[in-house]
């Protein structure tokens, strides 16, 4: 992961011709937690405003364990489904190296390692016997080395493709949901040639900050963003206070196009 033996930015091939890094952009969107047949019109209308992936959680890791834990492999073949409509790459976490065969057998686009396990060392090192690019995620309360060296877990078992996430940290401040430290986007970038995408929804836990911490990534030269969308935020199953609407997207992504034109 380290620049100093890969000076040029890496660009990670996510599939249908959608690339990030190395000057390329990219807007992954869609709801927390795969639900059911929302999911196609969320997908719809985040494909529509721009963005260019598409996430859902079809295993979720939930604080509680009676909270929602996802839908399994129905989750996941409704993304395959939204997926083959809308001709986009799917994003979507694994939390259990047990499940890398159906991931692989569904090929998912773009494996999500989650804050959760982002020192999961088993699982960090199975997805990297894999080639099929790994969004990262920043620890709980990681520090950024720490999040280089999960990279290293991934990229020493052969696979290249990792993608770099700051989705927040723990710190003393509860009035977000996680302290975004949006510092990690430059640091990252000077110390590796992997791409780095913010996740303002987990950074900030709440709706209202989720659009201008967005804009404040993009102008720092994150190679991309993580939003979470919901077209029924109050009656979502998961992470509802964070998510957008499909119209707030909407605009979001205007004002996302007219920071990168800036910089
Ligand atoms: C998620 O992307 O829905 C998620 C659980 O994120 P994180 O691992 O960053 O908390
Ligand atoms: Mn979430």
């Amino acid at each position: 992961a380290n620049r100093k033996f890969h000076p040029a930015d890496s660009s990670i091939d996510c599939g249908f011709g959608v690339h990030i890094g190395a000057g390329e952009f990219q807007v992954i969107a869609g709801p927390c937690s795969v639900e059911g047949e929302n999911l196609i019109r969320i997908a719809r209308q985040v494909k529509e405003a721009g963005a260019t992936m598409l996430r859902g959680g079809a295993y979720k890791p939930r604080t509680s364990p009676y909270a929602y834990q996802g839908m399994g492999p129905a989750g996941l073949d409704l993304l395959c489904e939204a997926r083959e409509e809308l001709k986009m790459p799917i994003v979507t976490e694994i939390m259990d190296p047990r499940d890398i065969d159906v991931f692989l057998e569904k090929k998912i686009d773009v494996m999500q390692i989650g804050a959760r396990n982002a020192q999961n060392f088993p699982l960090l090192k199975e997805v990297g016997k894999t080639k099929t690019p790994v969004l990262l995620k920043r620890g709980m309360s990681g520090t950024i080395d720490e999040l280089l060296m999960a990279a290293e877990y991934i990229m020493s078992e052969g696979n290249d493709n990792v993608i770099l996430c700051e989705r927040g940290i723990r710190t003393f401040e509860t009035r977000t949901r996680n302290t975004f430290d949006l510092n990690a986007v430059p640091v990252l970038h000077y110390l590796s040639h992997l791409p780095v995408v913010a996740d303002p929804s987990h950074a900030t836990g709440y709706t209202r900050y989720v659009e201008p911490m967005a804009l404040a990534a993009t102008a720092a030269g994150a190679d991309g963003l993580e939003i979470e969308v919901h077209d029924d935020p109050t009656h979502a199953w998961s992470d509802g206070a964070q998510a957008l609407t499909p119209d707030q997207f909407c605009d979001l992504m205007r004002r996302i196009a007219l920071i990168r034109e800036a910089i």
